[in-house]
């Protein structure tokens, strides 16, 4: 079978197409943590789209300086969720499990801290949107002060 012949037979657009698929659910396959992150900021960026037709639609009068606005409002829900993602993906190099020499130290006393579990920690993002990651919560087993070490 030629290559002239094949392409007859199937169009090569949707049969690219599917080839292209393929490969992305295997890249999928790694891990179910990224699958699942890269699902919500698919879902995300589909949604802040049909956010921002909705509003031009609603708003055909806007200002050039209103449509900076809202679309810099709709990406920043993205940017929050990038963070998020992004965070969640580095937290299996969290420092609970690590040995002692390993583990974040206390600036007073430089002992090392012992971790008190994960807490939310919210950070402000941008447009003042709130960032909530869960890091571990350190205490220094010495001077006793507890906060989140960074990182
Ligand atoms: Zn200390």
């Amino acid at each position: 079978m030629s290559a002239t012949k094949d392409q007859r037979e199937h169009p090569p657009s949707s049969r690219d197409l599917r080839i292209f698929l393929e490969e992305k659910h295997e890249e999928g396959k790694r891990g179910e943590k990224q699958m699942k992150g890269e699902e919500i900021l698919s879902d995300l960026s589909e949604e802040i789209v049909v956010d921002m037709d909705n509003w031009n639609k609603d708003n055909p009068g806007a200002t050039f300086l209103e449509i900076e606005e809202k679309a810099r409002d709709v990406v920043s829900k993205l940017e929050v969720a990038l963070i998020q993602k992004s965070a969640l993906e580095r937290e299996e190099d969290s420092w609970a499990e690590q040995e002692e020499e390993e583990r974040p130290t206390c600036p007073n006393c430089k002992e090392p801290l012992v971790s008190r579990g994960k807490r939310v920690r919210s950070l402000q993002g941008a447009q003042g949107r709130e960032i909530k990651l869960k890091r571990i919560y350190g205490t220094c087993s010495n001077c006793g002060t507890s906060f989140f070490p960074p990182g």
